[in-house]
């Protein structure tokens, strides 16, 4: 039976009004920087220029700091929890409401594909205001001692690959606890935290409860660096991840990293073959792979290696790359050029030290950053796309004998976030998950996220949870 063809079908970027410039949103306000530094955010499916953000010094983030001081012991600190409960409702509401122009911006802002945006990223976003407004008046029950206090204020730095979803994150349980904030979002992806401060305003939340300072890895540094914050959260790369914990030690701060992964996605010989294809695919391209716990590692029993391989080649034939605003499109574009650069520069690694890439036919795009779906076979453990995360569309292919095999190649990682094992077996999938040294594992699914549950890393994937009961904990004082 011949293929249909897909034809466009662009999600409107109408509903989206993005302003040439935007300011800092200290005080429940949008303000100047200082000294009247700006960057540019740019589309990374075109590179057309979409806004001019401003650029926080260290002054900025001292009144930031200071604003949410002021806030934390005027305002939110001492407000009863059922009374914070509902502005949390009433901003996860808003976002519900205002989801599809979220949805159109985070995928203009971050070349992630609109299905993503739209059917992941912001209904959990909402997910995750929903479920912490509903701890705020029951954090006494929480299981941190019968009076948990907040901690003051949070100084949180987030990067670019769910730009939205990782302020959630950070923002609801500091928030739900009594704490207020100063959030730094990633150069690269400022434009919806922006709109976020709007929502803010909407909500009619007391100024100065969130502030959001941007500006790159310098303004990141001024926040965690300030000592009027109390409390430090981090999302990123493993080596910024090293340098904040050099900077607070010694000081009183609090921290939590979510750093870097190098997930191994296992599967057995009595896997549902298709099933697991699927997971393979969700596991490494979903987001172009710019996922801290994407299974970038794929660990296969050997007696099933050619049928799967088959069948991964056969389904990454199918993958649409190209216009993230298009709703078939399933990989969209490369976040910046320094991350192409990057993934381009381990790839070609991987094919000198001897791996072998495979891709499908795939017309890239002219303009813009692109990477085809990528492949590696031949991929021994010694291979730095074996043992460095690309943070791209690459997938390194291993095989293993035995479960102890498998459970040893999958550890064998500085690394330690996620994990995936596919197996008919429930006997099996509990034995290993067991044994792998991750603070996810995932049976016969991937990627699969719930504001319910705790998320974190082992090792140099960094400390602390996020998500659920244990996600309050980093946030109170008990
Ligand atoms: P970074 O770790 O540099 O960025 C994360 C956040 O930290 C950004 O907001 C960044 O600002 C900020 N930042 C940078 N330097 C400092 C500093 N010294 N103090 C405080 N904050 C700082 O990641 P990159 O964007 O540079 O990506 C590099 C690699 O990191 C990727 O290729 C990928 O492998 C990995 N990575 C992993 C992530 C994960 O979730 N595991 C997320 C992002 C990246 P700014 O964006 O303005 O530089």
């Amino acid at each position: 039976m011949p293929l249909f063809e897909y034809a466009p079908a662009p999600e409107s970027r109408s509903i989206v009004d993005i302003k040439p410039s935007y300011g800092l949103f200290i005080g429940g306000e949008f303000v100047d920087p200082a000294d009247g530094a700006a960057m540019k955010s740019v589309n990374p499916a075109s590179e057309e220029v979409l806004a001019e953000v401003a650029e926080a010094g260290e002054s900025d983030v001292d009144r930031a700091v200071a604003a949410a001081r002021r806030a934390y012991e005027t305002t939110w600190g001492p407000m009863p929890g059922r009374e914070r409960a509902k502005y949390l409702y009433r901003i996860a509401r808003i976002i519900q409401e205002r989801s599809r122009e979220l949805a159109v911006l985070e995928s203009l802002d971050n070349g992630k594909p609109i299905r993503e945006s739209r059917d992941v990223d912001v209904p959990l976003v909402a997910a995750h205001f929903f479920y912490y407004a509903g701890w705020a008046d029951k954090l006494t029950h929480a299981g941190f001692g019968p009076d948990p206090r907040p901690v003051g204020v949070a100084g949180q730095v987030i990067p670019w690959n769910f730009p939205l979803l990782m302020l959630a994150w950070k923002i609801a349980p500091a928030l739900a606890c009594g704490n207020t904030v100063v959030l730094k979002p990633a150069e690269t992806t400022p434009l919806t935290a922006l709109v976020f401060a709007e929502i803010c305003q909407q909500a009619d939340l007391p100024p100065g409860v969130v502030n959001i300072v941007t500006g790159a890895g310098a303004t990141g540094a001024a926040v965690v660096n300030h000592p009027d914050v109390d409390k430090v959260a981090f999302t990123g790369s493993t080596e910024v991840g090293r340098a904040i914990a050099r900077a607070v030690a010694g000081t009183r701060k609090r921290v939590t990293l979510e750093l870097g992964g190098k997930a191994a996605n296992i599967v057995f010989d009595d896997a549902a073959i298709d099933q697991a294809v699927e997971g393979i695919v969700n596991g490494i391209f979903f987001n172009q792979g710019h996922v801290c716990c994407a299974g970038s590692r794929l660990l296969v029993q050997e007696s099933v290696y050619d049928e799967l391989l088959a069948s991964l080649k056969r389904r990454m034939a199918r993958l649409r790359v190209g216009d993230p605003l298009d709703k078939n499109t399933d990989i969209g574009a490369i976040n910046s050029s320094a991350q192409l650069d990057r993934i381009r520069t381990l790839s070609e690694i991987g094919s000198q030290e001897g791996a072998e890439a495979w891709s499908p036919p795939c017309e890239l795009p002219d303009r813009g950053f692109w990477f085809a779906p990528t492949i590696f076979t031949g991929v021994t453990q010694a291979h730095r796309i074996a043992r460095e995360e690309i943070f791209g569309p690459v997938l390194s292919v291993l095989t293993f004998r035995t479960p102890e095999e498998a459970v040893a190649k999958a550890n064998n990682t500085p690394y330690g976030l996620s994990a995936g094992v596919w197996t008919e077996k429930g006997s099996r999938i509990l034995a290993t998950a067991d044994k792998l040294r991750a603070g996810v594992v995932w049976a016969n699914t991937f990627n699969k996220f719930d504001p319910a549950s705790p998320f974190g890393g082992y090792k140099e994937s960094g400390y602390g949870r996020e998500g659920g009961r244990h996600g309050l904990e980093a946030y109170l004082v008990h």
